[in-house]
């Protein structure tokens, strides 16, 4: 794996990653499959809980290139695809009452890894591939489950988790380019709920 293993962490549910006011969920499309399954939603339904937040100012496509999540184009303009989230600035999922969240099993991949995130090197033989793992920004600034009083983190299973996030984080981004480019020639109109259509005829 190439790297030092000294991440202390464990979740405390503290639940500041579910709602924080500045923090969005973004959904890859597997996400959004894993909760519509998950919750048998229609279409409709999806479009309720999936928010399309769209840029005040369109990005470039250096901007667009070099973004985990890319987004996509809508009636509205490009937009990235994230969980809703109530008035309150929490989690549309976050269950206030028990302070948990209430799809747990279904959640994006997003919840699933923080307060990490994950990169991939090629390995000089260009056939095999590490995976670093880092703290995100927003971990290191709220979770509580970060420090040394915790144990040392499950290295091997994390980076599984990374690597199954990636190749995610892969498949979502080819989908959202073939998208882009039938926006682009035409051939699809950009509607949120065409998108969510697409998405479903996928299964
Ligand atoms: S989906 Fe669940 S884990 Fe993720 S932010 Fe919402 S409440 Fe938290
Ligand atoms: S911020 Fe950290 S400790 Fe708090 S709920 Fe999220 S992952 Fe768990």
């Amino acid at each position: 794996m190439g790297i030092n293993n000294n991440f202390k962490f464990e979740c405390v549910h503290c639940g500041h990653c579910c709602t924080d006011l500045n923090t969005l969920v973004n959904t890859t499309y597997i996400d959004v499959l894993r909760i519509k399954n998950g919750l048998n939603l229609t279409i409709d339904e999806v479009l309720e809980i999936l928010g399309f937040y769209v840029f005040d100012q369109a990005p470039s496509e250096k901007e667009i290139d070099r973004m985990v999540v890319p987004p996509i184009q809508t009636e509205r303009g490009m937009a990235f695809t994230g969980l809703k989230k109530r008035l309150n600035g929490k989690c549309f999922f976050y269950d206030e009452a028990k302070e948990r969240c209430s799809i747990y099993s279904f959640r994006p991949g997003f919840c699933r890894t923080f307060p990490f995130t994950f990169t991939i090197q090629k390995g000089k033989d260009k056939k095999t591939s590490e995976i670093n793992i880092f703290y995100t920004d927003k971990g290191i600034q709220y979770c509580r489950g970060i420090s040394e009083e915790y144990p040392t983190i499950n290295l091997e299973q994390w980076i599984k988790l990374g690597r199954k996030v990636i190749q995610d984080l892969s498949k979502n981004n080819q989908l959202i380019k073939k998208w882009n480019n039938s926006v682009k020639n035409k051939q699809i109109i950009p509607s949120a709920r065409n998108f969510i259509m697409t998405i479903f005829n996928l299964e």
